[in-house]
């Protein structure tokens, strides 16, 4: 529910502008307007609460994972995970094996698509390491080229 007199609620719910960095059903992430370190964000829960108490069980526990999503995406150069969406796999060539775009709407607000430190990240499938990150393509930045693990440690043999 929301609070026509409660200016997080307003914030939350699009009435004022914000400068958000993720939104999803239940909750809009935005940069504090003064904040007191570098990266600061606000999580505002869509729902009215007055206090974490009011908050319904279900949104406080998703408070907990969108904090830390959030958190490892503001870490800038170290950018631990995203989500990506493998679109072609190609066994016999020699650096593009996987081609990728993301899917993560949080690193995209933040980082506008793939950046350099990314080079070198490791693709996980299924809990196993698959690729590695090699390439962005320029003109499209979301969307990126990886090698397998497999064709890189037939290379390191060579
Ligand atoms: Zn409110």
């Amino acid at each position: 529910m929301v609070n026509d007199d409660c200016i997080f609620c307003k914030l939350a719910n699009g009435v004022f502008e914000t400068n958000t960095l993720y939104e999803d059903d239940d909750f809009r992430v935005i940069f504090d307007a003064s904040p007191a370190t570098k990266g600061h964000v606000l999580i505002l829960p869509k729902e009215h609460a007055a206090n974490v108490f009011e908050l319904s069980e279900e949104t406080a526990s998703k408070v907990f994972v969108l904090a830390k999503k959030i958190a490892t995406v503001l870490k800038g150069e170290e950018v631990e995970y995203f989500d990506i969406k493998i679109t072609k796999v190609d066994e016999y060539s020699k650096t593009k094996n996987i081609t990728f775009v993301i899917k993560d709407d949080a690193l995209l607000r933040i980082t506008g698509g793939i950046v350099q430190g990314m080079s070198g990240s490791p693709i996980i499938q299924d809990d196993k390491i698959i690729g590695t990150v090699t390439h962005v393509v320029i003109d499209n930045p979301i969307s990126g080229y990886g090698i397998f693990i497999t064709t890189m440690l037939k290379e390191g043999e060579k």
